[in-house]
């Protein structure tokens, strides 16, 4: 076996690769920019190796660099991970001329299955359905406008070249075709250093499913069913699970033999995907091969028991697949969240920063037969920079059903704790507490079908509002009564406003009751008093208990309910929650509810309506920087005046450019930067004029 191999990449799928090796008594390299020079993959390893400045382009994409560090520090093989040189041919092939292994496909396989236009015509030679549309290189305009009026709206207009879900868009008629002909091939070029385009039928409401493989080689073949990746934000995948709840028997086998067919024609060897989008009636169209990798393919080693990188190391070395179709059999149910580091409520913008607190739930079996994974790539008080990518960790549930892999899922998503930056584990709970996504009724358009205004966090109804309600109140008391016993002149009615985060709506005022204190195990029992809007509730009460978790952050609240209408509990009987308490203001944050609440007793509410409003400064006629990043655009000159809504600049931060748009018609007064200039968080961009 290999003796040492170097890991090409970073974050949580490098400390993956090495995970394995480490397993297999491999020793590993990993390398590192000036950024990660203290990241968690580089602790992982047994040897580290230093390629130069952050930026990608100067380390982590620098091949010569990456060959001279494999060759001084002696490693046989090379694992490239996913993204940056993963499916780079003339890398794969500069290696094999210096004598060191690629753990991956060849190089003739990467460059056929890389380019999306030539994948195609190679599908298709090999009886693999594709989607209907026109495979090869469009000259102009007026030529796309004819093939797309050929196909049929609405199309897809893609770069040949394109990934990760950049350089594609939906064309709905044939203005839009020549709206957009141009603005694509020049945005190809941007991205990809190729400017070809090509055009294909737009398959409404899809699902997203593919196939793993894993071929050695000597021909040996097998698939190891497939992965759903409907859930996904700009053609991103955001939440992936395995098996698909939507295909049957049948049509899985005939995409698993597709997909074998096509990696056969190409002398596939290791593991790769087969990606095809499926419509309603479980038609199946190849999309592309991504020849790695994959970043959800943990899902996959979840319900076939089979640790993809060992395989990709076996085949790399020259051993025969051990595994036959017939033994591959898929078990349970396994969903991924991947966890980013971006603010959903501010419209998924990247946020970077230290990790003050991180505290991720234990990698265990569960009393139930469940299991948590999670693919980590950071620790607590890691910096997380604004050079690559925002997904820091992969955090995976199984379970014998899907029902029971979901409840695990949210479980472990109210336990994670995350501090320092922002992230989106809200958003990620409120898509899993989603009925139709319980339902598995799923497409790629589903969080744009249910979060149509973006994120907003999630809003309970007048049952579950009364209940966190109560749970805040019980929470509060607990917390006062530390410094006071509760004696009889204890105030025993409260008020409680509540407020939900990033959205303009009326204060709910409930009154409370607290009806008993049960002394030493800090339980309550908590009355709703009902006004006029919620008189189905008088008889009702709770019987709270809370619990803390100082070193996860974590309020338990047990609840029951005890009635004499039929109010059934939506929520479980215990509540894991955040609460942030600065009396009497408290935050609480649960499965994407985020409330703040002020809380008074009875008496003293009477008196609040006459205490002032804090007066909040108006910053608007400023443009702040919301991320640091680099200025890479400025759309406005100053003078201009500009409407509502319109792009002042773009900034680009982790891999994304970010457009800023103006929040109201004005006049751009001063702009204090140029392009190319790097910013930080807060800085001010533009001045404006309102007139
Ligand atoms: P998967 O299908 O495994 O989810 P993606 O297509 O999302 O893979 O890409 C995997 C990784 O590679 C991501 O980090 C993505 O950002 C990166 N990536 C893929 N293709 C490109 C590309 N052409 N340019 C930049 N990054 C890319
Ligand atoms: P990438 O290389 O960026 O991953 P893909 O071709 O795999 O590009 O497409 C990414 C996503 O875009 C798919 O998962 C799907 O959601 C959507 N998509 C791509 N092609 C089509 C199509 N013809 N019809 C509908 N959706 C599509
Ligand atoms: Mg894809």
């Amino acid at each position: 076996m290999f003796k040492k191999i170097l890991i090409a990449n970073r974050g949580e799928i490098a400390c993956r690769v090495i995970k394995t090796a480490r397993k297999m008594n491999i020793k590993t390299v990993a390398v590192f920019s000036d950024a990660d020079r203290y990241a968690e993959h580089v602790r992982l390893a047994d040897e580290a190796f230093h390629l130069g400045a952050s930026l990608a382009s100067e380390s982590y994409l620098r091949s010569d660099l990456i060959i001279k560090a494999c060759k001084d520090m002696n490693c046989d093989a090379l694992h490239p991970g996913y993204g940056f040189l993963s499916e780079n041919a003339d890398f794969a092939e500069a290696l094999k001329k210096a004598g060191i292994i690629f753990i991956g496909p060849s190089k003739s396989a990467i460059a056929s299955m890389g380019d999306k236009i030539e994948s195609k015509k190679i599908a298709q030679t090999a009886n693999v359905n594709t989607v209907p549309g026109h495979i090869g290189i469009i000259k102009d305009k007026n030529e796309a406008i004819k093939i797309a009026d050929e196909i049929g709206y609405p199309v897809m207009i893609k770069a040949s070249a394109g990934g990760g879900g950049k350089g594609m868009r939906i064309a709905f008629s044939r203005d839009e075709i020549s709206e957009n002909f141009e603005r694509a091939e020049s945005e190809a070029l941007n991205s990809f250093g190729d400017k070809r385009i090509f055009i294909e039928k737009f398959i409404t409401e899809p699902r997203h499913i593919e196939i793993q493989i894993l071929a050695d080689n000597y021909g040996n073949i097998v698939y190891l069913g497939e992965r759903e990746c409907s859930i996904q934000r700009r053609n991103q995948k955001v939440i992936e699970e395995a098996p698909s709840p939507f295909l049957d028997e049948q049509t899985r086998k005939e995409m698993g033999d597709q997909a074998v067919q096509l990696s056969r024609k190409v002398c596939y060897s290791s593991a790769g995907t087969v990606e095809f989008i499926v419509d309603k009636e479980k038609k199946f169209y190849f999309l592309e091969m991504n020849t790695r990798l994959q970043v959800e393919h943990p899902v996959t080693e979840l319900i076939t028991g089979i640790d993809l990188v060992e395989q990709m190391i076996n085949i790399a070395f020259g051993k025969k697949l051990d595994i036959t179709q017939k033994d591959i059999k898929l078990n349970g149910s396994a969903i991924e969240t991947r966890i980013y580091a971006e603010n959903p409520y501010k419209n998924f913008l990247p946020s970077t920063g230290r990790l003050t607190k991180y505290h991720p739930p234990k990698e265990k079996k569960y009393p139930d037969g469940s299991i948590i994974r999670n693919d980590n790539g950071v620790r607590e008080g890691d910096e997380v920079s604004m050079f690559y990518d925002p997904m820091i960790a992969k955090l995976c549930s199984w379970g014998e059903t899907r029902d029971v892999s979901i409840k695990r899922m949210e479980s472990a998503l109210d336990n994670f704790l995350l501090e320092g930056i922002d992230h989106n584990i809200p958003f990620l709970s409120a898509i899993l507490g989603n009925k139709r996504f319980k339902s598995a009724n799923l497409s790629t358009s589903f969080i744009q079908d249910e979060f149509e205004e973006g994120f907003q966090g999630i809003i309970p109804n007048k049952h579950e509002e009364w209940t966190l309600a109560s749970i805040i109140l019980a929470y509060h008391i607990t917390e006062i009564s530390k410094d006071f016993e509760i004696s009889e002149g204890f105030s025993k009615e409260w008020q409680v406003h509540i407020n939900y985060k990033s959205l303009v709506s009326e204060i709910s005022k409930l009154n409370f009751k607290i009806k008993k204190q049960v002394e030493d195990k800090i339980q309550l029992y908590v009355q709703p008093i009902p006004s006029k809007k919620t008189s189905g509730m008088v008889n009702e009460y709770l019987i709270i208990d809370i619990q803390k978790d100082f070193i996860a952050k974590l309020v338990s609240a047990s609840i029951k309910l005890f009635n004499d209408s039929n109010h059934e509990l939506t929520f479980p009987d215990k509540i894991q929650c955040r609460i942030n308490y600065q009396n009497p203001n408290l935050e609480l944050f649960y499965r994407g509810i985020s409330m703040s609440a002020t809380i008074f007793p009875r008496h003293v509410a009477e008196h609040y309506k006459y205490m002032k409003p804090i007066k909040i400064e108006d910053r608007s006629n400023l443009l702040i920087c919301p991320m640091p990043g680099k200025l890479i655009r400025v759309l406005v000159k100053e003078n201009d005046i500009i409407d509502e809504g319109q792009p002042l600049c773009v900034v680009e931060a982790m891999k994304m450019e970010n457009t800023l748009t103006a929040s109201k018609k004005c006049m751009v007064y001063k702009i204090n930067y140029q392009e190319g200039a790097t910013l930080s968080v807060d800085q001010i961009i533009m001045e404006f004029i309102f007139k």
